[in-house]
């Protein structure tokens, strides 16, 4: 699972000397000098990082209109959310930035299903600038769906309202569960209609994340040769995201390490929750620790380790098994990619011997995430069976039997605590067997281990079908059903009467697929 041969070594490419600075378009600004105050955008990215951020406007929309937004994150924020929903506010929401607000498309390369792709970059995105939330962390606002940019190569720069839902409601789903995520503030309609299988409403959708930092943008950095470039990205990422190592001699090291942590957390949760991300290139890994971009995603719902749910990924390359040792091969190109700074601190500098250093180093960094990650899988799964201690094989037997009876993944942790599982199996014989095992181990006060249980168990995930009826609904004019589906899934733990016909699997078994058409 840990790469043992020498990573590759990065080659320099031709670079962002090719395309062009475009200023931003000057246009009419009426309507919005009000909401200069909604939202104190800074451009600390941009002027960090300017080989790295190509100065880009949003496209003009003929009649935007606020379809969802999420409150409470809009106060997290500072922001008060009348003022989101007048118009200034909303045009806000889908660029229409106050003069002197400098919004950009950032540039990045990724490893697309293991394919080296030189220059990605947002190709219908633009981050609008860095805000302080109220806790005084810093947070991108990011649009997607905003136009084509110089990264958007054939892309029409538009997306659709259905997939932007989805990433709304994917997004607050994961924040409910406690799992790091990147977060949707709103979603707009734009007035347009965008050709997709058919016309389908325009729609721009409002992120925020910790960072849009990923590893391909440290791909692309070391790939451009620029010594001084890659330094001051590094830099600034850790900055941003582990501000304790500022000028620490062994800062890119450290920063290498807390990277590999976060990832090792943050898929051992998607393992736990059932999640399948579905294009986990390495455009679409943080180095934040945050999930993002939410495509072809999915939940499980009966459990299988080779579940793939998105239509491109042929080969199973991110079953839901296959996580863990994915992470592992983005953090492995994040690793090469930090190469030459780790190589810098080594005694053999700018020699063959240099690069082995930094190579050994950076290998025994990676060496550290199978045991990171099975630690924190354990100790979750621990509490998913209302353990005190890790019992790997009895998780692991268990895994077996769901597997091989196809029992709902969710569903099952719930009717375990409720005393309800065996239900659920259509042999119950070997589960039975399974269940006096874990009863030997369990404490005393069952009432209380219960309860442990049912505040990490989820009664509610945004379940496959459910989903796409809201979006349907919603496309065609009815947010009714988003509504309800959000209030589920913002309460996951909840066993709401009222939301039950919302908690489980679809009564047929027909395979989920999701398409990239985004
Ligand atoms: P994603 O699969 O969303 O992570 O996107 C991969 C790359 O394709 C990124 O560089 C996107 O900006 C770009 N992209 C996706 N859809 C479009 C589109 N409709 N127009 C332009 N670029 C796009
Ligand atoms: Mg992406």
């Amino acid at each position: 699972m840990v790469p043992t041969s020498t990573p590759e070594r990065p080659r320099p490419h031709p670079s962002h000397a090719e395309h062009p600075r475009l200023l931003v378009p000057a246009r009419s600004l009426d309507d919005v000098t009000a909401a200069a105050t909604l939202l104190d955008l800074d451009d600390a990215f941009a002027r960090a990082l300017p080989a790295l951020a190509t100065p880009w406007a949003a496209a003009p929309f003929p009649d935007p209109q606020l379809v969802v937004l999420n409150e409470p994150l809009a106060a997290e924020l500072g922001v008060d959310p009348a003022a989101l929903r007048t118009p200034a506010g909303t045009g806000l929401l889908v660029g229409r930035v106050p003069e002197g607000v400098r919004t950009v498309a950032q540039v990045y390369a990724g490893h697309q299903f293991g394919r080296y792709q030189p220059r990605l970059g947002d190709g219908r995105a633009l981050l609008l600038g860095e805000v302080r939330d109220v806790a005084g962390s810093r947070r991108d606002l990011h649009l997607k769906g905003s136009g084509r940019t110089p990264y958007a190569r054939n892309g029409d720069g538009k997306a659709v309202l259905g997939p932007m839902l989805r990433e709304y409601v994917l997004g607050e789903a994961m924040h409910a569960l406690g799992i790091p995520t990147t977060r949707a503030l709103s979603v707009v309609t734009t007035g347009e209609q965008v050709p997709r299988e058919r016309l389908l409403p325009g729609a721009v959708l409002c992120r925020v994340a910790a960072s849009h930092l990923r590893v391909g943008t440290f791909a692309y950095a070391a790939a451009t040769g620029d010594a001084a470039l890659l330094r001051d990205l590094a830099d600034h990422a850790i900055e941003r995201h582990h501000p304790g190592l500022v000028g620490a001699p062994d800062r890119y090291l450290g920063l290498l390490r807390g990277v590999v942590d976060a990832q090792a957390d943050l898929v051992a949760r998607w393992m736990l929750v059932g999640f399948v991300h579905g294009v986990m290139n390495t455009d679409n890994t943080t180095i934040s620790g945050e999930t993002i971009d939410y495509g072809p995603c999915a939940f499980l719902d009966a459990y299988d380790p080779a579940a793939v749910f998105s239509s491109i990924d042929h080969t199973g390359r991110y079953a839901y098994g296959n996580q863990p040792s994915m992470v592992l091969w983005n953090l492995a190109r994040f690793a090469e990619a930090l190469l030459p700074l780790l190589q810098a601190g080594t005694e053999a500098a700018g020699t063959d011997a240099g690069t082995d250093a930094a190579v050994e180093i950076a290998t025994e960094v990676l060496q550290g995430f199978a045991p990171r990650y099975q630690a924190a899988y354990d100790r979750g799964m621990a509490a998913k069976l209302g353990l005190d201690a890790p019992d790997p094989a009895l998780a692991a037997d268990l895994l077996e039997l769901l597997h091989a009876q196809r029992v709902d993944h969710t569903g099952f942790f719930r009717a375990l605590s409720a005393g309800t599982a065996r239900d659920l199996f259509t042999d119950r014989a070997p589960f039975e067997t399974w269940a006096a095992r874990r009863d030997a181990l369990l404490p005393d006060d069952r009432a209380a281990v219960a309860t442990a249980m049912d505040a990490v168990n989820p009664v509610h995930i945004p379940r496959n079908h459910r989903v796409e009826e809201a979006l349907d609904a919603a496309t065609a004019g009815d947010t009714g059903p988003l509504h309800r589906l959000v209030d589920a899934v913002t309460h996951p733990f909840d066993d709401r009467p009222d939301l039950t016909d919302l908690a489980g699997p679809p009564e047929d078994a027909t395979p989920y697929i999701t398409y990239c058409g985004t």
